[in-house]
């Protein structure tokens, strides 16, 4: 049978296949310690399981009606966009999806056309331009400095903007990069795109997961005309690790969530509805489990950070939001013979059983991406093998260093 062109051109996703292949060689017996696919290593609490089983037992388990959204679980969402975000919504204005990656793929289908202009800041989430050239669009990316935490400045987003931009994707907290824009530098990005013809994407899917003195701010927040602009992403799998209950939504202007609301009537007839009654409870129940994971994550995102940054030839900035380190490994690449960062996790894999994914995928390839939503003995038992294994190689190339391939140098 001969596959399409759309799917012939389509990678695959990075980030599972990373965990796919971890979980693979544990399954052959091969001790391995996987900083792969960001998913919490906590349960869903039991207030949020437990409405959903409830939800199943009074029969709640035809379709979903409307394929939006149940009514009750729309409005969960206004309620929360307003008591966390500012910002208000009538339940018309918002739609339940199959977790944040249904909502990202119907987003782009439904506002853009071949040939249209996305921006996308580097490093960005290994799926983004995958959907945009699946809709036939161009990503345009824009790579922030790493000394600023790899933010795109104003500047940088005005230069990018042509008259074929239609659409912005901005993620704060970031996946990879384990950064958050201020309240000040949102502000001054939705300057930029305020009265133009472009809609942003607000990824917001890691908003309750910011660490230290951070305060987020919605895009949407920032303005009227961002407000008018912007679709603003979100979902139970970070928040409430929820991962594997497929549950997002999509916040914005209704003629949109009408067309998106089109798009999941032919696609998938809306999310699963018990799975609806959870994100209800999540959204609107008690909030301390959530406070207690985020605690929990600040405290190994500190800790990986110092952990990675006394190793040789390893920079990293330190995380302030979600739940990834990015650390700059190229320093390290001559002299473990490597020359991009697929090579280095392949080789950091065979040798010590650690799985990270690489940072080309995201857009960088001095990089790699370590999600420290797990456990801190993983955590340090994974820095113990790759510190052993970085270390060896300085020694080594103090006493006699490896022949380097010409691209290594630098
Ligand atoms: N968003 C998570 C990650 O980046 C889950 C995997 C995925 O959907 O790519 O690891």
């Amino acid at each position: 049978m001969k596959l399409s062109k759309r799917v012939l051109a389509l990678a695959e996703s990075e980030t599972l296949a990373v965990t796919a292949k971890a979980a693979a060689m544990r399954a052959a017996g091969i001790d391995v310690i996987s900083f792969g696919a960001g998913e919490p290593d906590f349960d869903t609490p039991e207030n949020v399981k437990e409405a959903a089983i409830k939800a199943l037992r009074e029969g709640q388990t035809k379709y979903p009606k409307p394929a939006a959204g149940i009514p009750a679980a729309r409005q969960a969402v206004c309620t929360k966009l307003e008591r966390e975000n500012g910002l208000t919504y009538t339940p018309n204005q918002v739609i339940i999806t199959t977790g944040g990656k249904m909502a990202c793929t119907m987003v782009v289908h439904a506002l853009i056309n071949p040939g249209d202009e996305v921006i996308i800041p580097v490093p960005y989430w290994v799926s983004y331009p995958e959907f945009v050239r699946l809709a036939g669009g161009k990503p345009v990316f824009v790579r922030g400095d790493e000394e600023r935490d790899f933010k795109i400045t104003p500047e940088q987003l005005a230069a990018a903007i042509t008259p074929r931009t239609r659409m912005l994707i901005f993620n704060s907290p970031s996946n990879p990069g384990g950064f958050t824009y201020t309240p000040d530098e949102v502000r001054a990005l939705a300057a930029v795109t305020a009265g133009k013809d472009i809609a942003v994407l607000a990824d917001e899917i890691y908003d309750r997961l910011v660490y230290g003195d951070q305060r987020p701010l919605s895009f949407a927040a920032c303005s009227p005309e961002a407000y008018a602009q912007t679709l603003t992403l979100n979902g139970g799998s970070k928040t409430y690790a929820m991962t594997g209950w497929r549950v997002g939504y999509v916040a914005a202007p209704e003629p949109v969530i009408k067309a998106l609301s089109k798009l999941q009537s032919q696609g998938t007839s809306g999310v699963c509805t018990f799975v609806q009654y959870g994100l209800i409870e999540a959204l609107t129940g008690p909030q301390d489990e959530v406070e207690r994971m985020r605690q929990a994550f600040a405290q190994r995102g500190a800790h990986i950070h110092q952990r990675l940054t006394a190793m040789p030839g390893v920079t990293c900035c330190p995380p302030t939001g979600a739940f990834y380190v990015f650390p700059n490994v190229s320093g390290t690449y001559a002299r473990l013979g490597v020359t991009t960062s697929g090579e280095f996790t392949a080789k950091v894999l065979e040798e010590t059983g650690v799985a990270v994914v690489p940072g080309g995928a995201f857009g960088s390839d001095q990089h790699v991406r370590l999600s420290f939503a797990c456990g801190m003995e993983q955590i340090d038992e994974g820095m113990n093998r790759l510190e052993k294994l970085l270390k060896g190689a300085a020694a080594t190339s103090r006493s006699a260093p490896p022949a380097e391939p010409a691209s290594a140098r630098r």
